[in-house]
Order: C-alpha cells, then structure tokens, then sequence
C-alpha cells in the first residue's frame, strides 16, 4: 500500500506596527520585562481595548497579497484558556466571522507551479512570555509580548509533502516581508508554524485523520518534523493501526515528534464575540487606498525583471527572493549596464561570502557601487575576472574599494603586448621539451606553458594575450 501526505500549516505572522493591538503600548522586542505592559494588556477588569488601525490596515494587505476576499464585517471572539501568559483568561481572535478568506499563494515545485490555498486570514493578540527560572523551582511571567499583534494564515490541505510545506512558509515569509509587515523572522518567533499531517491511500478521496505538530522554529525543523511524521504515520498504518488524533511536539534534540495531548484533552475554548469591541467595518474605499500603498509584489517584479533585463526564470527568481536583494541588483545595473554579468556575479561570488558568514544582502559590506566599480574594471581590462574574484574577497573583508585595493597593490592587469611577450620567449626558452611537444600538436601542453608565464608575471598577465602570443611564439 503507498501512502501520500495531506499537509494544511496554521502559520502565525507577528504585525510590527509601533504599538500593540488593543492598548498603546511599545512592540519593540527586547526591553526589560513588564515595561511594555499597561492595565489593557495586563488584563485588569474594567478596561476597554482600542483596535489599533495599522493592525488592519497591514492585515489588508497581507489578505491582497494573497487573492483573499477581505470581508466586510468581521468579529473579534474571546478564546478562553487558562495559562499564566494570559493574564484575562481568554485571548482575542477572530472566529466565524474572520477578517479574510479563501485565497491562495503560488510555488514553484519541480519547474511546475501549483496554487496552494488560504482558508482564512484573521487578527488576534499574542500572549505574554514565561521565563523558567534555572535554578530555582519558580517561572517569572513577562507581559511585554502580550496583546502584539499577530495574523493567523491557515492554509488549505493543498500541500502534499515536506518540500511543498516548507516552499509555502517561504512563500508567507516572502509576501510579509515585502511587504514589511513583519521581519518574518522564525528563529525569533516572529513567524510561527504548526502543520497538521495525515496519510491516506494514493486515490482516494477522504482525508485520514491528522495529527497537528508545534515547536518547530525553522524552516529546516517543519520540514524534518514532517518528514518524520510521515514515516511514524506510514509504519502505524502499515502495521494495521489507526492514527490517533493529537497534538505532537516537534523534539529538536531528539529529531522526533511526541505525544503532547490527545482528542480527549483537546480545549474546549467557549469561542463567544467580544463584547468589549464593536465590529470590524472595512468598505472598499478603504481596500482601495490601501491597494496603492502595496509595493511591487514579488511576482510582478519578477515578471519585469524577466522582461526588462532578459533574466531567465531561474535568475529572476533567485534575484527576487526578497526585496533588498532585488533593489541591490537594480541599482547595481545602473552602474554596470550588464544584467546577466551582474546577476551572476551577485548569484555566484557575492552569495559565496556571504553565506561563509550567514549574512543577507542588505548588510552586505560590498555595496551595489563596490560591484560595479569590481565589474568596470574587468570590463575597461584593468584586472582579469580571476583577479576581480580574489580583489571582491579583499574588499569583502576591509573597508576598500576595489579601485583602492587595485592601486594600493598595484594588482592592475598586465596588457602591454611588449612585456607579455619577453616572459613568453623566457618561458619557451626554458621549456625546450614542452616547446616540441605543442608543436607535435599536443595543445594541453600549451595550458603549462601559459601557466608558466602566469606564475612568471604573478598572474597579473591578461591570459587572453598570454595565450594568443605563445601561440604566435611556436607558430601553432
Ligand atoms: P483546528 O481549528 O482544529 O486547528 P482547522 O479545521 O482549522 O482545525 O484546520 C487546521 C489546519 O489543518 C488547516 O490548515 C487544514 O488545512 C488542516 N487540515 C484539516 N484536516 C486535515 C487532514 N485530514 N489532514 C491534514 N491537514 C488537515
Ligand atoms: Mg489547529
Ligand atoms: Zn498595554
């Protein structure tokens, strides 16, 4: 019996608007415990919470970029549950009347695209954060995090494998952060995900029952915990056993899932609307002036970068990957009017260094006008692409130019003809065995050769000429 995964993610998006959801306090992650809270997000009674507009308005966007349906009227539910971080006793979320639905977000698996859909998009609040003491026995509550405002995207069954889930959360990520909603940061707990696995036969219809996977926070430990649960799920169902429907966590350490709670301790959240906050009335007017605050959209702009530098789908598509990366691109084509040298120079040497250290573009220390001052020098025969790939590791790593590093250590190519020419006789003088040999028509004999005059001229000679000249030299 072969079985195929059915795959829907619930993924939490942290909003960075400058204040919280309901009250006026900071969201700035990092401060001392409890400064950032006030009677509102402390749960006092008696207090009233305010919707914080940006909240929406980002919210809005996020149900554009994903071609949902933005509702109307939408509802804010209290969702009880007793925890120490939730100091009301119940969090506000949206329920049955959420704030955007039925869309969907397009990947790229195997050269195909596939649709995967959005169920719902709705608001809520996050809650406050415990901090276990080390060495004691007590736990310390941190209200700064309750009442920020987060999104919640849940996806359709639409994904059919780990590849595909972890595709779709880039997806997410990458729509976020252009954006600029939110830094997306899933290390950091800004991104958040849980995936609900089950298996069923290959052809049929219905679903079988799922399991629902929390704690996983990155892109690399979804994917291995789903890998992981399928092979659990796959071996039960093999053996003749029912999968039972539960709440798994993801073991970093001991690369598994295991049981957190089962259907029968499964909440019961008395969902009701909140009385406290009146409806969310969103008309198109509305949806319409935020529509002209969207930026490009990562698709869009791929399509134009396609079409306006003659990027191939692959490149576009890598060029595209975030925003930053895509704006470093553009302005460095100014400079250098060579799309597919400068994509491939990004694409290829630029990521190597930056990925040595795990950095992204935008604290990139070789600037789009370092590139192209690095590209014009190879382009006006100042320095070969060889040198230029040693000089970009250079200025990588100092505070220099390319320009400065070529001047200061006088690296500039070698391409007058006379001097190129005295160390070819040199080498052809010194080399009387290898001289015949490349006369005899053995031409990998001329790679030495021309890598003996390299090595003479410390690599500074144009290996074009150095070429072309020994060539002359030994009249082949
Ligand atoms: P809950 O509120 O209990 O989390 P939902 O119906 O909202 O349940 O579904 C949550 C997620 O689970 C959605 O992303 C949905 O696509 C996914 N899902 C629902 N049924 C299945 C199934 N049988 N197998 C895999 N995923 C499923
Ligand atoms: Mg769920
Ligand atoms: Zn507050």
């Amino acid at each position: 019996m072969e079985y195929e995964a059915v795959i829907g993610l619930e993924v939490h998006v942290q909003l960075q608007t400058e204040t919280k959801i309901f009250c006026p306090c900071s969201t700035t992650f990092g401060a001392s415990p409890n400064t950032h809270s006030c009677p509102i997000c402390m749960g006092m009674p008696g207090v009233l919470p305010v919707l914080n507009r940006k909240v929406v308005e980002f919210a809005i966007k996020m149900a554009l970029a994903t071609n949902c349906e933005i509702a109307p009227f939408s509802v804010f539910a209290r969702k009880h549950y007793f925890y120490p971080d939730l100091p009301k006793g119940y969090q506000i979320s949206q329920y049955d009347l959420p704030l955007a639905e039925r869309g969907w977000v397009e990947i790229a698996i195997n050269g195909h695209k596939k649709r995967i859909g959005i169920t719902r998009i709705h608001l809520e609040e996050d809650a406050g954060k415990l901090i276990h003491d080390e060495n004691r026995p007590v736990s310390y509550v941190d209200l700064n995090r309750a009442g920020v405002p987060l999104i919640e995207i849940v996806s359709e069954p639409d994904i059919r494998s780990p590849e595909e889930a972890a595709l779709y959360l880039k997806r997410v990520r990458q729509q976020v952060r252009y954006l600029e909603i939110s830094d997306g940061n899933m290390e950091e707990g800004s991104l958040r995900c849980d995936a609900n696995i089950s298996l069923r036969p290959i052809g049929q219809e219905g679903f079988g029952v799922r399991t629902e996977l929390k704690n996983m926070n990155s892109f690399r430990n979804v994917q291995k915990a789903l890998e992981f649960e399928i092979r659990r799920q796959t071996a039960l169902l093999l053996d003749g056993h029912e999968i039972e429907q539960e709440t798994r966590l993801w073991d970093t350490a001991k690369v598994i899932t295991v049981t957190m709670r089962g259907k029968e301790e499964a909440h019961d959240y008395r969902y009701f609307p909140d009385p406290d906050l009146v409806p969310v009335e969103i008309d198109n007017a509305w949806i319409d002036s935020v529509k002209t605050e969207l930026p490009e959209l990562p698709d869009v702009k791929c399509a134009r970068l396609k079409e306006q530098y003659g990027l191939s789908d692959y490149d576009a598509r890598v060029i595209t990957a975030s925003k930053p990366l895509a704006d470093y691109f553009e302005e460095c084509v100014v400079l250098f009017p060579n799309p597919k040298i400068v994509s491939n120079w990004v694409m290829v040497e630029l990521f190597r260094l930056l990925k040595q250290e795990d950095r992204e573009i935008d604290t990139s220390p070789i600037s789009p006008a370092d590139l192209a001052e690095l590209l014009n020098l190879i382009e006006d025969g100042t320095i070969s692409g060889k040198m230029a790939k040693d000089i970009l590791e250079q200025a990588y790593d100092s505070q220099k130019s390319p320009k400065e590093i070529v001047e200061e250590q006088g690296v500039a190519q070698v391409n007058d003809e006379s001097t190129i020419s005295t160390v070819v006789n040199q080498i052809v003088e010194a080399h009387p065995k290898e001289v015949e040999k490349c006369k005899d028509g053995k031409t990998r004999v001329l790679g030495f050769l021309v890598g003996q005059v390299m090595k003479e001229t410390k690599g500074q000679a144009n290996p074009q000429k150095v070429n072309e000249l020994l060539r002359k030299a030994l009249g082949i």
